[in-house]
């Protein structure tokens, strides 16, 4: 074997799982096309959900000084996710490029295997191994032999193609342009204004760039690959607004459509799809990049353990059931968001509508929490607490023992991307029960530093999973401690207790 896994693609999706695959002990090699980056930055900034997964990992910092904001919207209705209990903010500006660069390091040090300048051509699942052929930047054919594919290789994915997925769904019906744009003198308009003929939209990025978005109904989408003059940007601009910006100096120009496809499956046998690979749609809200990376977070862990021996291939399936209905309802709110803010007159009396019920908190909490990531609840079997399934929310931790060392957080627990069991009351014969998984879980002795939420209220004990999800807590779930460790890290090494 060349690898325990190989990953196509070296976007985020493809750096995110790298780097947790390394974590778990999985032997990664990642096969990307392109021989250096882009430079191109489709993506700005995390959700919420991704800020925390990255404060997971203690990746936070090394993005530097981010530019926060509680604001976002939902179809250009302006949301305020301070109303989330417990929600870190949302990044703003930070471009794809940098996210992209910051993950490959990261994956790099870790021990990933990135080699540029391949490009895969095809794949085979032979049952026991999966044969992966490339071409190399001198235009050798290569063929490399692994335990487990993914294809992280975006929206037109050869991995897809080659595995024979399903991708159902309907193709662009009209093509809008970003730009990245130097000597432009804009108000920001973050949420974006629809006019009569459109929508556009206005936000700085560091360096003096004006990032614009302009949507001008009735322009239909162009032959893929095809080259997108910034004339065509400023022109579509003055007839939307009347303004002209054809002096701007355009760093970056592009067009995008409202394409949305959704594999049907994420896993077949050996192969798995994540990121752009497994769902395309109109990029409303900026939630691509960060879902793509969320789903890796969510396949990392299980994939590594299953590669260790640790957890029996059933743990895989969990990977389909859980992000595909993620998956499902981001399709469902960015088509939302495009009639929104793309249709014309017809659909101001709903977007008035909206704007009143947006006014009603359970309204605004449901769109806040859908479009930062944050209301995702996965099926962990049940119980009645009420963070199963859920992510954890950060609690400040006071004397952290056992297991992880001085952790002062939940979310810092998770930094070695391993289970976590939080243990609130110093509860000896809970602790013993876990015995047989401390090879796999970190057990942490701490009582709540601060006061804890009010989900937690009461709360003796969490079992968190490395992507920071509740598998079981006390009191409150319907099953003891090792079922939930016996299904979410595999059987004990040796029952002790
Ligand atoms: C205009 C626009 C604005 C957007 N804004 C946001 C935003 O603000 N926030 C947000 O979250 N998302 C945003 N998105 C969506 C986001 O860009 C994508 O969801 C994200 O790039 C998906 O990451 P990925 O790793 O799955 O795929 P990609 O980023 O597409 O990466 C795939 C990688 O695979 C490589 N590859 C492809 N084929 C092969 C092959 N055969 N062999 C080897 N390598 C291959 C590619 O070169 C590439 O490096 C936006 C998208 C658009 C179009």
């Amino acid at each position: 074997m060349n690898a325990d896994v190989i990953v196509v693609g070296a976007g985020p999706a493809g750096m995110m799982l790298a780097g947790e695959l390394r974590l778990g002990g999985a032997r990664v090699t990642v096969l990307e096309r392109l021989a250096q980056r882009s430079g191109e930055s489709r993506g700005l900034g995390f959700t919420s959900r991704t800020m925390e997964v990255f404060d997971q990992r203690g990746l936070l910092s090394r993005f530097g000084d981010l530019t926060v904001s509680n604001q976002g919207h939902f179809g250009g209705l302006p949301v305020d996710f301070s109303i989330l209990d417990g929600a870190p903010q949302a990044a703003k500006t930070v471009p794809q490029s940098q996210t992209e660069t910051v993950l490959e390091s990261w994956a790099a040090e870790l021990g990933a295997d990135i080699r540029r300048s391949h490009e895969v051509t095809g794949s085979t699942d032979e049952g026991d191994a999966v044969i992966v052929r490339a071409r190399d930047g001198a235009g050798h054919d290569v063929e490399l032999r692994a335990g487990w594919l993914v294809g992280c290789d975006g929206g037109h994915s050869m991995v897809r193609k080659s595995t024979g997925f399903d991708f159902p769904g309907s193709d662009a019906t009209m093509e809008m342009y970003l730009a990245d744009v130097r000597n432009l003198d804009l108000e920001p308009l973050m949420t974006g204004k629809i006019l009569p003929c459109g929508m556009v939209m206005v936000g700085h990025l560091p360096g003096g760039i004006t990032r614009l978005i302009v949507c001008e109904r009735g322009t239909p989408p162009r032959a893929r690959g095809a080259d997108v003059e910034y004339g065509e940007v400023s022109a579509a601009w003055k007839r939307l607004t009347g303004e002209d910006i054809s002096h701007g100096e355009p760093v970056w120009v592009s067009a995008f459509g409202d394409a949305t496809r959704q594999a049907t499956q994420y896993r077949k046998g050996r192969v798995f799809l994540g990121g752009d690979a497994a769902h395309v749609h109109l990029p409303a809200g900026g939630q691509g990049m960060n879902t793509s990376i969320q789903d890796s977070v969510n396949l990392g862990w299980k994939l590594a353990a299953v590669v260790r021996g640790d957890a029996p291939d059933t743990l895989l399936d969990t990977y389909h059931s859980e992000r595909h209905e993620v998956g499902r309802r981001l399709l469902t709110n960015t088509r939302a968001q495009g009639l929104l803010f793309l249709s014309g007159a017809e659909m101001q009396p709903l977007r008035d509508v909206l704007r009143e019920l947006i006014g009603y908190e359970a309204v605004a909490r449901h769109l806040a929490a859908m479009v930062s990531g944050l209301d995702i609840r996965y099926d962990v079997d049940g119980g009645r607490h009420p963070l199963l399934g859920r992510r954890m929310p950060r609690l400040a931790l006071a004397g952290a023992g056992a297991g992880a060392g001085p952790s002062s957080s939940s979310t810092e627990a998770l930094r070695g991307g391993r289970g976590v069991l939080l243990d609130l009351t110093d509860n000896a014969a809970l602790r013993q029960r876990a015995n047989g998984w401390t090879d796999r879980v970190d057990v942490v002795t701490a009582a709540p530093a601060s006061e804890p939420l009010a989900d937690l209220c009461g709360t003796t004990a969490i079992l968190l999973r490395p992507d920071g999800y509740v598998a079981w807590a006390a009191p409150g779930s319907w099953h003891d401690l090792p079922t939930a460790l016996d299904r979410w890290f595999g059987p004990a090494r040796a029952r002790l207790w």
